[in-house]
């Protein structure tokens, strides 16, 4: 045994939400070889006192933009006109050097919040997941392909460079480090291009066995845009072009109708809530309880540190239960176990990942230790109550992801974070705000 974590309160999330006081994890190979109530008889080669913690799987975040992290709080309102241009402006003069430095905070961050997957819907993804490899942290990547492909235009799916990256990416890092990355086809929206973009993605994308990222129905505009322009709404429209007949995780499906709700259940597809970012936008928010009632699976998600701030799922696990239960008048409308499941179990599956979401003999050991000695999370009546509404990323002690522990008290063993941050302010920063040495 390589690890072993000791007397520590386990959040397992499996089937029946068992929570297992003073209980033991132990790790072998990356994964979770012994979890059990007593000490096993086998001398591990480390121990971690979990005293005081609890541990539980990692979180999975399905959501965000990583590199967006670089312009984090760059305008407050990215919904006003003006604000949106300028930050559109600052995010063009990304490079791959840039979006790497960014990334890599962004995953920081993660670790630090618990974070053991994302799912990230953003350019620069060759950069992202170079930052990704070399942290340890699992990661669904898409390249957010946007393009209105005129009727009269050539369009060939082996010459189009979207597609062409898209296809590039998959060569090199779909399945790497086994399965650790995988890559998905990613969609901007459906205000963003056409469907001779979608359908060459989608057949690329189940010939390849890939999932599909884009955003969907956020806001009521949007939906209103694309039935005047096509009688129908995003989802039928999208429907049209096979696009749900793949794996789809869709941020945010606010609005989404019951009939497309029904129909995004019958294909199973995942609806991302992003709660924290949504309302920081004045964006109306996923209705989480018709979407699971519909059949949908419902995962949570930040958004991009530039449009939410930042990349916490405590809050935004917290967020989601408190919205639900306000928006309906009813404070049983959403369990603290509900946010818990979506964070972890729902995400693994929105992801396509089997090996991880609860803690399990024989699934991968992405386990995090949540320090609850602190003021604020004593005394503890009840366990997922205290992470939801009690606990905040903070408190996060270690964040484990296959066995191999990515942050702990302060350190990420895998990321050189003051340089990192060097790369940003002396590199990124003045490249965006149109200060590098090339332009001048
Ligand atoms: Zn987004």
């Amino acid at each position: 045994m390589d690890t072993l974590i000791s007397n520590v309160t386990v959040v397992t999330m499996n089937e029946k939400m068992d929570v297992l006081f003073g209980a033991y994890i132990g790790i072998e190979n990356g994964k979770i070889a012994y979890m059990e109530k007593t000490a096993p008889q086998e001398q591990p080669k480390t121990i971690i006192d979990g005293t005081g913690m609890v541990a539980m799987p990692g979180l999975i975040n399905c959501h965000t933009h990583l590199a967006t992290a670089v312009l984090r709080n760059f305008v407050d309102d990215g919904e006003k006109r003006e604000a949106l241009e300028q930050l559109l402006t600052r995010q063009d003069k990304l490079d791959n050097r840039a979006a790497k430095a960014a990334a890599q905070l962004a995953i920081a961050e993660c670790l630090r919040f618990g974070i053991t997957s994302v799912s990230d819907l953003y350019y620069f993804p060759e950069a992202t997941a170079q930052a990704v490899a070399e942290s340890g942290i699992k990661a669904n990547l898409a390249l957010s392909s946007y393009r209105f492909i005129d009727q009269n235009e050539d369009f060939d799916f082996e010459t189009d460079e979207q597609c062409k990256e898209l296809v590039r990416l998959v060569d090199t890092w779909h399945g790497y480090d086994d399965g650790r990355i995988k890559i998905d086809g990613g969609i901007y929206a459906e205000y963003t291009s056409n469907f001779r973009l979608w359908e060459g993605i989608a057949s690329f994308a189940a010939e390849k066995g890939l999932g599909i990222q884009l955003h969907l129905s956020e806001t009521k505009e949007e939906v209103e845009s694309c039935e005047d322009r096509s009688g129908l709404t995003p989802a039928e429209l999208l429907s049209c072009h096979k696009i749900f007949d793949l794996p789809v995780t869709a941020a945010t499906c606010a609005c989404l109708t019951e009939n497309e709700q029904t129909m995004l259940g019958k294909y199973k597809a995942t609806a991302v809530a992003t709660p924290i970012a949504s309302a920081k936008l004045g964006a109306p928010t996923t209705p989480i309880t018709a979407c699971v009632k519909a059949g949908m699976n419902v995962s949570l998600g930040t958004g991009g540190a530039f449009e939410c701030g930042n990349l916490d799922m405590f809050e935004v696990m917290r967020y989601a239960c408190l919205q639900a239960r306000q928006e309906q008048g009813d404070s049983s409308a959403l369990p603290a176990a509900a946010p818990l499941m979506m964070a972890t179990v729902c995400g693994a599956k929105a992801q396509g990942r089997t090996d991880c979401g609860m803690l399990k003999e024989g699934l991968d050991a992405d386990i995090i230790l949540v320090d609850f000695s602190a003021p604020h999370l004593m005394p503890c009546h009840n366990v997922p109550a205290g992470l939801v509404f009690s606990a905040k990323g903070g408190d996060v002690a270690m964040t484990m992801v296959r066995g191999k522990i990515l942050y702990q008290n302060g350190r990420f063993p895998t990321i050189d974070l003051n340089g990192v941050v060097s790369e940003i302010m002396e590199y990124a920063i003045p490249r965006l705000l149109g200060e590098s040495k090339e332009e001048q």
